[in-house]
């Protein structure tokens, strides 16, 4: 089976002015250092608001660490007022971005039509998707959580070809779990994340062997390791605890 490199990405969300971003970076990066090369063996990702973008870019020059948007538009540029598109965000200094995260979806009618507009857009830009998908609590409580993933992978993924998924980055993130303090078990992520690659490998065949999965939801440096530790999962998307330097480190420590 070939070896996935975990991956930790950090979601800011709506957090941090370019001052602020620039102390993070000052004690993250002494953080991945003391980690003793262990750190290297993980992809770390950074994930700002857009205004946080190209400090927190100019931060990690010369170290590991990746920076990522959390959303994009599908256009090249246009009249869109307030969006942001994949050759922006690679001039700011992107090399990623998140999409579909829950709170695009719930909050800011993100669709599966546009996030399948997205990807390849992203992918054609040179940056790496982290996709989101995960159920809510109701879905999860009436027996639908795999019938949910199936369908936003299949919508998602629709214009990509085969080939390319494995480009993608996927995060399993319930709905539930984001922002709650409540985890799901390792069993429930690693369960769900199997499911991700069955239907991965529906579509992608033995790439989905390199696909990276990741768990989203509540993950702190007190839950990390048994989480990280589950077969199949690959790393995780943090968003509360991703703040504070020495947490986001330490989950990253667990990931190592
Ligand atoms: C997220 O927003 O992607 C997330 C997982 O948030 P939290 O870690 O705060 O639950």
């Amino acid at each position: 089976m070939p070896e996935r490199r975990p991956c930790v990405a950090a979601n800011w969300k709506m957090h941090k002015t370019g001052q602020e971003t620039a102390a993070y970076f000052d004690q993250l990066l002494p953080r991945l250092a003391d980690l003793d090369g262990a750190a290297g063996a993980v992809d770390v990702v950074v994930c700002p608001p857009y205004t946080s973008l190209a400090t927190a870019a100019r931060c990690a020059e010369g170290s590991a660490v990746r920076v990522a948007a959390q959303n994009m538009h599908e256009e090249e540029e246009g009249p869109y007022t307030g969006e942001v598109s994949a050759p922006m965000l690679r001039d700011a200094g992107a090399a990623g971005v998140i999409l579909g995260h829950s709170e695009r979806r719930q909050l800011f009618g993100e669709t599966d039509e546009a996030l399948a507009r997205k990807l390849p857009v992203a992918l054609g830009a040179g940056l790496e998707p982290i996709l989101c998908v995960g159920e809510t609590e109701e879905e999860r409580d009436s027996g639908r959580t795999e019938a949910v993933l199936e369908r936003q992978l299949v919508a998602d993924l629709a214009e990509i070809g085969a080939e390319e998924i494995e480009r993608v980055v996927i995060a399993y993130e319930p709905i539930w779990a984001i922002g709650t303090g409540r985890t799901a078990t390792p069993e429930q992520a690693e369960e769900a994340i199997g499911f991700v690659r069955e239907q991965v490998r529906g579509r992608a065949g033995g790439a989905a062997e390199r696909v990276r999965i990741l768990y989203g939801g509540s993950v702190k440096p007190a839950n990390a390791a048994e989480l990280l530790q589950r077969p199949g999962v690959d790393g995780a998307l943090v968003g509360g605890a991703s703040l504070d330097p020495a947490d986001f480190a330490a989950i990253v420590a667990a990931a190592a």
